[in-house]
């Protein structure tokens, strides 16, 4: 369909050829990594980070192809970890950098070796400060206490909202007056405040306005903020002077080191899931073509979110236009990736191209009913393709019994 491909982001450098024309040799399916755009996306960070003075993470649940580390070091501070899997490949594959680690709780059994590891530990709680901080404090660590600050700005995606009523993630102000003793506070080198899930800049302002309205108070006795993930700064159309307004307030107002720590932001738009059609079926009206990807398990959050991927050459529904039901091959009824169009009939074996399938996708895919978890590829800064890793029945297997 000459003309039909969009090559805005996320098909950046397609330069409007058909998949097969690209990705072709590829087995299907696979994940393609496009280093091309994780620097490009690095740039726009390690911008804002040399104009603000402030540090950026990775957050590795969101991206942790440790492929590719090496390509983001040179933008990013270092990493940001959900825990001890987590911290130990930022401190072993972005080594050069910093490990920050949040988790809602550390289990006493793990902490003695997260602290080989991470080298600011940010806790969910006065407790877990109470029970962890001094020993951590001994090793040397910089400590922080997540906080609530009790201002929800997204509406509809209430399970990524830390701030929604009885939200169990962060300490509120009415939880620090109550249990933050003078030996507690004493601990503490940082606040840490998560907040928002692909925002703009305009909900870190309003944000800000109620942390320094709930700490403003405690803030000039910290060392550093950090800001959280949700920024979703590398998207077109985001503010990123208004970014930079925010950074430069906190840092001057209370001289404080902030941190950023983006997932999404990283990565976002430097991948592609390729997939092939199995099969196409009709029930009624519906044409549903079945892939040999899953939703379900290849790019979950189709469904978890839920939202829907872009695909390469599709087009709005209209006039003209073959409307199909993309949809996995597993048994689950919902496997379903949604109703795109096309300017032609699809064909079994046809090749298509979903965007934006860096982020949430290998660091959460399963395999569920046996789905096979696809290759995962890079293609570099020339365009040439490379294996990564491949998985097969060994890797379903080792999960579900003695090895
Ligand atoms: C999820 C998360 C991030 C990253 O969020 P993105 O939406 O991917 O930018 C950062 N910090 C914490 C504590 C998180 O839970």
């Amino acid at each position: 369909m000459p003309g039909g491909w969009d090559t805005r982001p996320p098909f950046l450098g397609l330069e409007g050829r058909k998949p097969e024309e690209v990705f072709g040799a590829l087995p299907t399916p696979c994940y393609v990594l496009d280093e091309q755009m994780l620097c490009r996306n690095g740039e726009i960070l390690a911008g804002v980070a040399e104009r603000t003075g402030c540090k950026i993470l990775l957050a590795q649940k969101a991206f942790s192809n440790y492929d590719l580390y090496p390509t983001l070091a040179p933008y990013l501070a270092g990493t940001e970890a959900s825990g001890l899997y987590e911290a130990r490949l930022g401190g072993e594959e972005m080594s050069e950098g910093e490990v920050h680690v949040f988790c809602g709780a550390y289990r006493q059994e793990e902490f003695q070796e997260l602290l080989k590891y991470a080298d600011h530990i940010v806790f969910n709680s006065p407790r877990q400060l109470r029970k962890f901080g001094f020993m951590a404090k001994e090793a040397g660590k910089s400590l922080g206490l997540r906080i609530n600050p009790e201002c929800s700005t997204q509406e509809g995606h209430a399970i990524y909202d830390p701030c929604a009523p009885g939200s169990r993630l962060g300490t509120t102000r009415e939880v620090w007056n109550r249990e933050m003793t003078a030996e507690l506070v004493e601990l503490l080198d940082g606040l840490h405040f998560h907040t928002l899930c692909e925002q703009d800049a305009d909900a870190l302002e309003l944000t800000l306005q109620a942390v320094e309205e709930k700490f403003g108070d405690v803030l000039p006795r910290m060392k550093w903020l950090n800001m959280g993930g949700g920024h979703h700064i590398t998207r077109p159309d985001y503010d990123i002077a208004r970014l930079d307004k925010c950074i430069l307030y906190a840092k001057e107002k209370w001289e404080v080191q902030v941190y950023l720590e983006p997932g999404e932001a990283v990565a976002l738009n430097a991948g592609y899931l390729v997939t092939k059609v199995l099969d196409i079926v009709r029930n009624g009206q519906v044409q549903i073509a079945i892939l040999d990807s899953s939703a379900t398990c290849h790019m979950p959050d189709v469904i978890e979110m839920p939202y829907m991927p872009p695909l390469y050459g599709a087009k709005a529904e209209g006039k003209g236009c073959y409307v199909y039901r993309l949809a996995g091959p597993t048994c689950l009824a919902g496997d379903v990736i949604g109703d795109y169009g096309f300017d032609h009939e699809l064909r079994e074996g046809d090749m298509l191209l979903f965007g934006d399938m860096a982020i949430y996708t290998t660091c959460k895919n399963n395999t569920f009913n046996g789905m096979p978890l696809p290759d995962i590829w890079k293609r570099d800064r020339n365009g040439e393709l490379h294996k990564l890793t491949d998985f097969g029945y060994t890797d379903f297997k080792m999960r579900m019994g003695s090895k």
